[in-house]
């Protein structure tokens, strides 16, 4: 679905003007991508409603290797501000695999998103420095995309992925389903790109992803839906 300036406009509480300005400060905004979620819409709204504040990379949240930490401090850094917010205020990241197989550690104090569930990244230290910011990209453009909602999933005992998979594959195909989430996909990567992170990892061809998806929907087709 491709929106006019207009209905984008007024998708995010601005006016045509403001959208225009928006765009001017940073002309990442104007990707398609981008606002392509409600939950982007809503986190957008809920930045600007605060008076666009910058990222405060002091209260970012993370548990890993130094050398990593570095490495997504920069990237949020470049990042657009709302996202960058979003990053540092609805989000604990925890990296392992660099310079530890393991950890243990007391919890850190997580950020608690207004209205929203806190989200939770991992990333994988053993991808190289030049991969790394791509692999946050895409993972935070996930979470970017991410539905709002204020409950958390434990309260609502929501269903697990397995079984969310199963239910789904009563009402459509293998391969709608495949569809579906290859769209997620392809989704955090124009976004991640869109912001000037690029994927470089193996896992970001059609192919493999369709071929990941249909190995775990056999599997889940194929079990009593009670693991993940
Ligand atoms: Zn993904």
């Amino acid at each position: 679905m491709t929106l006019s300036l207009l209905e984008k406009a007024a998708l995010l509480g601005l006016t045509g003007r403001e959208l225009l300005q928006l765009f001017e400060v940073d002309q990442r905004y104007a990707d398609d991508s981008v606002f392509a979620s409600a939950g982007a819409v809503a986190r957008f709204r809920r930045w600007d409603a605060a008076g666009r504040p910058p990222a405060d990379l002091e209260r970012l949240e993370f548990v890993g290797d130094d050398r990593v930490h570095a490495s997504l401090s920069d990237t949020l850094r470049s990042l657009p501000a709302a996202v960058a917010t979003h990053a540092v205020g609805g989000v604990l990241w925890v990296e392992i695999g660099r310079s530890a197989i393991g950890w243990a550690c007391e919890m850190p104090a997580p950020p608690h998103p207004e209205g929203d569930r806190l989200h939770l990244i991992a990333i994988s230290g053993s991808v190289s420095d030049e991969a790394l910011p791509g692999l946050i990209g895409h993972e935070l453009a996930h979470s970017w995309h991410r539905h709002v909602s204020p409950v958390s999933s434990r309260q609502t005992g929501s269903v697990s992925d397995a079984e969310w998979t199963q239910r789904c594959l009563k009402v459509m195909s293998t391969a709608e389903l495949a569809h579906h989430r290859i769209a997620g996909e392809r989704l955090a990567d124009r976004t991640a790109e869109a912001w000037g992170l690029h994927i470089a990892t193996a896992h970001s061809s059609d192919e493999v992803r369709l071929a990941d998806f249909r190995a775990e929907i056999a599997a889940v087709a194929g079990s009593d839906g009670g693991t993940r």
